[in-house]
């Protein structure tokens, strides 16, 4: 099994609108149609992140800056700096006294403590489930622990929960350096997770590192999150049954290309990662009956509509879900953003958008 280093940020990408009708309902052998995996999509730490950009728009008026690509979609990202986000690197790019978010992935202290010297106002958009992995860091570090961060280099995620403790972890980057990595006390090694992985990996890496360190910890509770699982063991029956699956998402999001890898290993004969229904190819189709649909946890669902839109006009007009679970978890605003600009509770404070996910 590979594991693939995400870089950032993704190529800024303009969409090319190509015109519709471009697939062309070409004869295969059996009966066309698309196996539509649910849970997909939007998640619901990327359903509040982005509801933050939009409510700190609202309330302080544009610009309002953005640290890092709030979550790891270009339509989305495209989409907020339209309606007057700027995204910056870093927050000493950002004019002092003004307003900045932190992205869903987390930022480490030394984030927080360089907005704060900047007299920056920050808003704290990273999803819980990630602020729960950096406490776990925190925790196991001040016991003095060394922890093993199964993750991407170089993935803000990572650098995030890093940051946390940095003199106590150490990346590990896929199941080859679990068989080699270094640590000064076995008896006292914990592991953590970027909350993206393809959980088979994640448990492969585990399984060697076990081998080595035997006292091995596990974290108190699952890091890689409920909307990365559930994806996966969607995609995973979807896959089984499908001549192709196409992933919309962006080449950045480690949720989605795991999610190519993931259709693969399970037995989709082809697997494709794209951002917009423009990029699905004609030879894709070749002699194919099923093809598999799933998206991302950044990804909103009228960027799937349009893919099933253009299969569609391929013939692929039989459109099955194979559901196999349930989403409602919602989380609160960030709480700078809770209140109205007159004290009030916020009507949105809780969660963002009323569906997460499914058709
Ligand atoms: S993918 Fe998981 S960890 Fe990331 S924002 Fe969504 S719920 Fe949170």
């Amino acid at each position: 099994m590979t594991s693939t280093v995400v870089h950032l940020p993704a190529p800024r990408v303009p969409r090319v609108r190509a015109a519709t009708g471009r697939l062309q309902d070409n004869p295969v052998v059996g009966h066309k149609r698309v196996l539509l995996a649910a849970p997909r999509g939007y998640c619901a730490g990327v359903d509040r992140a982005v509801v933050a950009v939009e409510k700190a728009l609202e309330r302080y008026g544009a610009p309002v800056y953005v640290r890092k690509q709030i979550v790891h979609n270009i339509h989305v990202v495209t989409e907020l700096e339209d309606k007057g986000a700027i995204f910056v690197e870093e927050v000493d790019e950002v004019p002092e006294g003004a307003h900045v978010v932190f992205s869903a992935h987390g930022v480490s202290p030394a984030v927080v403590d360089a907005a704060s010297e900047r007299g920056l106002h920050a808003i704290d958009a990273t999803c819980p489930l990630v602020t729960k992995v950096h406490r776990e860091a925190v925790r196991f570090a001040r016991d003095d622990f060394e922890i093993l961060l199964i993750g991407h280099d170089g993935h803000e995620e990572v650098e995030g929960t890093a940051g946390e403790a940095p003199d106590h972890v150490t990346v590990v980057n896929s199941p080859a350096e679990a068989d080699t990595v270094q640590v000064k006390d076995p008896s006292k090694v914990v592991w953590l997770s970027q909350t993206t992985l393809s959980v088979d990996e994640t448990m492969e890496t585990v399984n060697r590192l076990r081998t080595r360190f035997p006292d091995l910890h596990n974290p108190p509770s699952d890091d890689i999150c409920y909307a990365t699982q559930n994806r996966q063991v969607a995609i995973k029956k979807v896959a089984a049954n499908a001549d192709l699956v196409i992933v919309v998402g962006s080449s950045n999001s480690s949720n989605s290309v795991r999610l190519v890898e993931v259709a693969l290993e399970y037995g989709a004969k082809a697997a494709y990662r794209v951002d917009y229904a423009e990029e699905v190819k004609q030879e894709w189709l070749d002699g194919v009956a099923t093809v598999g649909v799933t998206s991302g946890a950044s990804v909103p669902e009228v960027l799937v509509r349009e893919v099933l839109d253009a299969l569609a006009g391929a013939g692929y007009q039989d459109v099955e879900e194979v559901k196999t679970a349930e989403e409602d978890l919602m989380f609160s605003l960030p709480k700078e953003l809770r209140q109205d600009s007159s004290g009030q509770r916020d009507a949105r404070a809780l969660g963002g958008r009323a569906s997460h996910g499914s058709a």
